[in-house]
């Protein structure tokens, strides 16, 4: 009896150890700064906007039990690993367009398609995003459907020969709801980065019951999922729009941004003024009446405007 308990007792402990050394630890100052990489020979503002150390960026909180990174173990991407992963550089090979495409009816409470289009062009400045005309239900004839619900794979198989030969990504949205398999109840996207598209649902937004929160969502979705076609793998290194998460309560807990290194990839391909984009995307936030996220913004745009880059002259 003594040696069952024994025995018990050391495998509960090496189990209790394997889950241990599996769990995620979160990545201290010095772990970040390698992620954003050397910024020593970048302009005095673009190391500004890159600082990894800026108040403003948070480091990524420890996760709850159920969290994406309690649940998967991800290496995730510094900037350097980003250049070897050899990105799809946006605007190269004529690819210099985000579209847009609408699937099926969106119903008044919906967020504006139009509002969506603003937000990409402002958040991926200055590259141009495009609307598309909305492709109805009923054409998509070749796409498995159950209970009203869309078979994703079909659905993405569908939109790869869709894509534009200008797009840099085709990113569908739909209000109907999908599945990605026969077992699965119900899945929020998918994409298919090698063919350059994705498609992802607003359905399970809760958009009958707060538009400002269902509008919130869609945004994170389409800004997060664009971000995974610009070639950025999921951040762990700050809090920042590119964290995996598991679930809408996770989703909700992150903000609207990028932390230094996922906008330093950004940046790589886009080239923007980093003082313009988030002046861009405050008008967006303000004119949409999502002042919690504008607030961010607007301090973050004052922190890397060109006035703040020296001191200034004498008049
Ligand atoms: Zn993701
Ligand atoms: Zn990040």
């Amino acid at each position: 009896m003594k040696k069952t308990i024994l025995l018990l007792t050391s495998l509960i402990a090496i189990a209790l150890t394997i889950v241990l050394s599996m769990a995620f630890s979160v990545p201290g100052p010095e772990s970040r700064e390698n992620a954003v990489g050397n910024l020593k020979k970048l302009s005095p503002g673009l190391q500004k906007a890159f600082n990894p150390n800026d108040p403003q960026f948070q480091p990524l909180p420890k996760p709850k039990p159920g969290d994406w990174l309690a649940q998967h173990k991800e290496p995730g991407q510094t900037f350097r690993q980003f250049l070897f992963s050899n990105p799809n550089k946006p605007g190269a090979h004529g690819r210099k367009f985000i579209y847009l495409q609408p699937i099926g009816n969106f119903p008044q409470k919906a967020p504006k398609l139009q509002t969506l289009q603003q937000f990409l062009q402002a958040y991926y400045h200055p590259m141009t995003t495009k609307l598309l005309p909305t492709i109805p239900l009923n054409k998509l004839t070749n796409v498995r459907t159950r209970h009203q619900q869309l078979h994703c794979p079909d659905l993405l198989k569908f939109l790869g020969q869709k894509v534009p030969k200008d797009a840099h990504v085709l990113m569908a949205v739909t209000m109907a709801d999908l599945y990605p398999a026969d077992d699965w109840n119900f899945v929020f996207g998918m994409a298919q980065l090698k063919k350059r598209c994705g498609v992802f649902s607003f359905h399970r937004y809760g958009i009958e019951n707060d538009q400002k929160q269902a509008l919130r969502r869609s945004l994170r979705t389409l800004a997060h999922e664009t971000g995974h076609a610009f070639g950025i793998k999921h951040c762990i290194h700050f809090h920042c729009l590119m964290n995996g998460s598991n679930s809408l309560d996770e989703s909700d807990r992150g903000p609207l941004h990028l932390c230094p290194m996922c906008l330093r990839k950004i940046h790589w391909g886009l080239k923007f003024k980093p003082h313009e984009r988030y002046q861009k995307i405050n008008t967006f936030l303000t004119k949409n009446d999502l002042t919690t996220e504008a607030k961010w913004f607007t301090s973050r745009s004052e922190t890397t405007a060109p006035s703040n880059e020296f001191p200034p002259r004498d008049k």
